[in-house]
């Protein structure tokens, strides 16, 4: 019993049952009311009544989350059960009869019983799944750019957080490269905001597609992302920028009928320089070199002073 009430708990706590589940809840019911049938079929040697199987009926209607329609044949099937085998121990025509119209009502008690619960829980079930799927949304909405779908500025702070105190257990040096496009402003202009648009979202994919899966790829507004590269040295991050600028100026954006190469400045900034453990010192580095890089005629790689 006490294992029976546990698992009972068990059932009653869970939000969405899955197939396996299902099936070994509906076996366990099966088997449950089996022995309560069993055991009112062999009472009815001694007394006349059938509580048992109405006990029966009230558990498993009260304490198992079953579809309606499987609570249904679970039920009609143990009542056909029933109203057999009691026939086996009842003599009396009139006690027959009566506990057998005795038995509808049971079934009834314990269907109805189901069907609330079915009720209760599904509601429960679907407002749950509701309010995570509003919960990722808003999660989506506060740290991805809805336009390219990378990690936003917002996001990037978090990262650098967990980033910092890495460094800082495994002593690794890691990098920052600002890439802003050249000239962004003048393909606006010239072909619209929606190609603009459309550039950004090809170049954000160029970039992801490039990356190994340790860094992070960021919007960080406008025509400017960051990536973020754990346990990469200057050198290293310096020749990645390179690689990464080689590209996207070899690269044929295509939009519609209009064909266009883009070129875009690099700023590198080793993390592993700076005292200062915030974004915004980072950054700074990082951006002086940017700045460089279009000083130098754009569409070139600078690293920050000391990284
Ligand atoms: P530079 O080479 O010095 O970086 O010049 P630039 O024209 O790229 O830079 P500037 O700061 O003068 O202009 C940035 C442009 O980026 C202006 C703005 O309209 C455009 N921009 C910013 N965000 C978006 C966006 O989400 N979509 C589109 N289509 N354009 C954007
Ligand atoms: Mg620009
Ligand atoms: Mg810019």
């Amino acid at each position: 019993m006490i294992a029976f009430f546990l698992a009972a708990h068990k059932l009653k706590n869970r939000t969405e049952p899955n197939t396996a589940m299902s099936v070994l809840q509906y076996i366990v019911v099966l088997v449950i009311m089996a022995s309560g049938i069993a055991v009112v079929t062999v009472d009815q040697l001694v007394t006349t009544n059938i509580t048992p199987f109405l006990l029966i009926c009230i558990i498993v209607g009260s304490v198992f989350l079953i579809r309606p329609l499987i609570s249904f044949m679970i039920f009609i099937t143990s009542y056909a059960a029933y109203y057999y085998l009691i026939a086996l121990t009842i003599t009396n025509q009139q006690i027959l009869l009566s506990n057998r119209v005795n038995g509808i009502t049971a079934i009834g008690i314990g269907f109805l019983l189901s069907l609330i619960m079915w009720h209760y829980n599904f509601t429960n079930i679907t407002q749950k799944r509701c309010i995570e799927s509003q919960q990722k949304q808003l999660e989506k909405m506060a740290y991805y750019d809805p336009l390219t779908d990378l990690p936003n500025r917002r996001y990037l702070e978090k990262l650098l957080e967990r980033e910092f105190s890495s460094m800082q257990r495994c002593g690794h040096e890691t990098v920052l490269i600002i890439l802003d496009i050249d000239n962004f402003k003048n393909i606006n202009d010239t072909y619209g905001h929606p190609v603009g648009d459309n550039i950004l979202r090809q170049l954000a994919n160029l970039l992801i597609n490039n990356v190994r899966e340790s860094d992070t790829v960021s919007r960080f507004g406008g025509e400017e992302f960051i990536i973020l590269m754990p346990k990469t040295s200057v050198e290293e991050g310096y020749a990645f920028a390179e690689r990464l600028r080689k590209l996207i100026m070899e690269k044929r954006f295509t939009v519609g009928a209009i064909t266009l190469q883009v070129t875009a400045s690099f700023g590198v900034s080793s993390m592993a320089d700076i005292n200062n453990q915030n974004l915004e010192d980072y950054y700074f580095h990082a951006d002086k070199a940017l700045y460089l890089a279009k000083q130098g005629g754009k569409n070139r790689v600078e690293v920050a002073c000391g990284g």
